[in-house]
Order: C-alpha cells, then sequence, then structure tokens
C-alpha cells in the first residue's frame, strides 16, 4: 500500500467514524457500508440515486482492491462492511475463496443479471460487463483479416502484436477463458503464438497499448473497450478501431466489476436490497454509463458512445471459470515466456 492510498483510508475511516455518530438513532437498516476498490467517482452517483429512492444511507471506503480484502479478513466478525466492490470476476472469484462473502440468490438478481455474470452460489453478482477485444489500426491493418484472439497467434501478425503484460488480471482472465474453451495444450500453443508475434515487451497498461499502435510500434491489440472510449473522448480522429472478435466461436470474452455481501455484513438485508437495485434499470444505465462500460442487465439501453460501436456476441463461459483457471493460466504464461 503506499501512501496516498493509506491517506486515503485513513480518511475514509474518520468519515465513516463520524458518520455512524450521526446516524445513531438510525435503525441498522437505515445504512449499508461499503467497501470499494471502484473509484468515488463511479459509485457515489450511484449511492446518492439509492439513498434518495429508498431512504437508506450509505458510506463507502474506497482503496486498492487488494488492500481492502486483507482488511476484510483481519476484520473478520468485527467488520462495518456490508458490501465489498471490485473489479474482474478473478478478484471477486479471489474474495469468495478467502470466505469474505455470504451467498444472496433472490429472484430480482437472478431475472436482472444473466448467470454467466454471476456465482453460481450467489457470493457475488457482476454489475458492469467489461469487453475485451481487438483494436487495430485503421491505416495499416484491413479488418477483414481479423477475426479471433486466436488467430492473432497466426504469424502474419509477426512484429505486428501489442498485449498488456501477463501480470495484469485481465490477461489472467483472458487466458483463464482460453484454457476453460481449448485445454492447456492448444490454449499453449495460443499464447507461444501471440508471443512470438510481439512487437514490443507488454505494456503496462490498456492506453498504452493503444498508443504504441498509434505510433507504429505495433498494429494490433487487446483491449477493455473503455480505454478506447477514454482516448477517443480525447482525440475523436485516432487512427484506430475495435474489432468484435470470435464472433463465428466463442464470442467477446467479458468480464465485469461487482459485488457480494460481505459474510459478517452487520446489515445484510440493507445490502441484499442495494445489490438488487444496482442490477434494476436506472442504476444499470448509471453505472454502465459512467465507466463507458456495458450494462449487465442486458435489457438496458448501451450509452450512446458504446452503442456506437456495434453490438457483438459475448462469450457465456461463466466468470468464476476466470478464478478457478487462476492458476493454471498464470503457470502457462510463464512457461510460455509471456511477461
Ligand atoms: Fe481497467
Amino acid at each position: 500500500m503506499n501512501i496516498k492510498t493509506q491517506g486515503v483510508l485513513v480518511l475514509a475511516v474518520l468519515v465513516l467514524a463520524v458518520t455512524s455518530i450521526g446516524t445513531a438513532q438510525a435503525k441498522s437498516e437505515g445504512l449499508v457500508t461499503i467497501y470499494s476498490s471502484r473509484k468515488e467517482h463511479l459509485i457515489k452517483p450511484l449511492f446518492e440515486s439509492f439513498t434518495k429512492d429508498t431512504g437508506i444511507k450509505v458510506m463507502y471506503l474506497t482503496g486498492k482492491g487488494g488492500a481492502l480484502i486483507e482488511r476484510l479478513k483481519l476484520e473478520g466478525k468485527n467488520t462495518k462492511a456490508d458490501m465489498f466492490m471490485t473489479v474482474d470476476a478473478g478478484n471477486l472469484w479471489y474474495a469468495a475463496t478467502q470466505g469474505l462473502f455470504q451467498a444472496v440468490q433472490t429472484q430480482t438478481l437472478e431475472s436482472n443479471i444473466p448467470s454467466h455474470l454471476r456465482d453460481p452460489k450467489g457470493l457475488w453478482t457482476g454489475l458492469s460487463v467489461r469487453a475485451r477485444t481487438i483494436v487495430y489500426s485503421t491505416e495499416r491493418v484491413n479488418p477483414a483479416d481479423l477475426s479471433t484472439y486466436e488467430n492473432l497467434a497466426d504469424a502474419k501478425w509477426a512484429n505486428r502484436l501489442c498485449l498488456r503484460t501477463s501480470k495484469k488480471i485481465y490477461t489472467k482472465s483472458l487466458v483463464a477463458s482460453m484454457i476453460y474453451h481449448h485445454g492447456k495444450n492448444k490454449a499453449g500453443d495460443i499464447i507461444s503464438g501471440w508471443v512470438n508475434n510481439l512487437a514490443a515487451t507488454p505494456n503496462a497498461k490498456d492506453s498504452h497499448v493503444m498508443n504504441a499502435i498509434v505510433s507504429g510500434q505495433c498494429d494490433v491489440g487487446l483491449v477493455n473497450t473503455y480505454y478506447f472510449a477514454r482516448l477517443i473522448a480525447k482525440r475523436p480522429n485516432v487512427p484506430l478501431r475495435l474489432f468484435w472478435a470470435n464472433q463465428d466461436t466463442t464470442g467477446v470474452h467479458v468480464n465485469v466489476s461487482g459485488a457480494g455481501v460481505t459474510k459478517y455484513a452487520p446489515n445484510a438485508k440493507g445490502a441484499i436490497k442495494l445489490l438488487e437495485w444496482l442490477s434494476s434499470a436506472k442504476a444499470q444505465a448509471i453505472y454502465a454509463s459512467l465507466n463507458k462500460e456495458y450494462p449487465a442487465n442486458q435489457n438496458i439501453a448501451e450509452d450512446e458512445v458504446v452503442s456506437s460501436w456495434g453490438s457483438f456476441k459475448q462469450d457465456k463461459m461463466n466468470l468464476t471459470q476466470a478464478g478457478v483457471l487462476q492458476a493454471d493460466a498464470v503457470k502457462l504464461m510463464q512457461t510460455k515466456d509471456y511477461r
């Protein structure tokens, strides 16, 4: 944890304490406390809207996902947190394996959120969908040459591919999906092909992958589409486009940001109410558009910018697999020298 993060945590604890005193008279259902690795500007508007609708107050503590998980483990039964929110099914799965969530299965959640975006036992629920797909140079790539993640291992992409580092959870989850669909051997061949085609050492960030393509270092890459949205907001004419991968096969690899009710939630009832509310049409429209993600509730229209990229078929692999196969994915990437 860096000093800045600690500062944020300390500040947030103070806010919690003060507000607890301020609401000492309120019933326990009147206050839900969230630990969130999602940034404040992405969650605050939602919580304010929830409070307006239900009268239930929301306190939140933001920080790095790993630090919040450690904190929940340390606090155990004494935690004030009713809910933990984070990104990537791999992280949600990890929190679940640490015994930090309780099972929540309600009709509302089941009808609002498709089953592949939820833990089968109800330990966590996806609340927004992030699509990880191909991005390419409109100057040097004919989109007719693009097709699948697997095809990026073909020799025709030699010295033309940029990828994000294997250390990032997004990469681990994508590779876990390759193992799920193809088994370790074939997935290993695909990873080898990618590594052979790399034009540069894997990048630290998705934005760096796109910058490398723009600067001519490489021609194709893989990114979460909200990073593309951020780039085109600043540079509308950037010579890059998204390509929906695997439309004739498994579909675009998707992941989620999501949440679960903590095992020792002082106010589980309130937290379940919030989780259900977050899956509702109203909340989903706000939540997805704040970070230019896709609604997890598939009856909701996408943000205007996002829908301008066209619709696509999603990979329906249940996202718990991103966690179950995570260790295999890490090992496979090490074996194949994907740094
Ligand atoms: Fe991200």
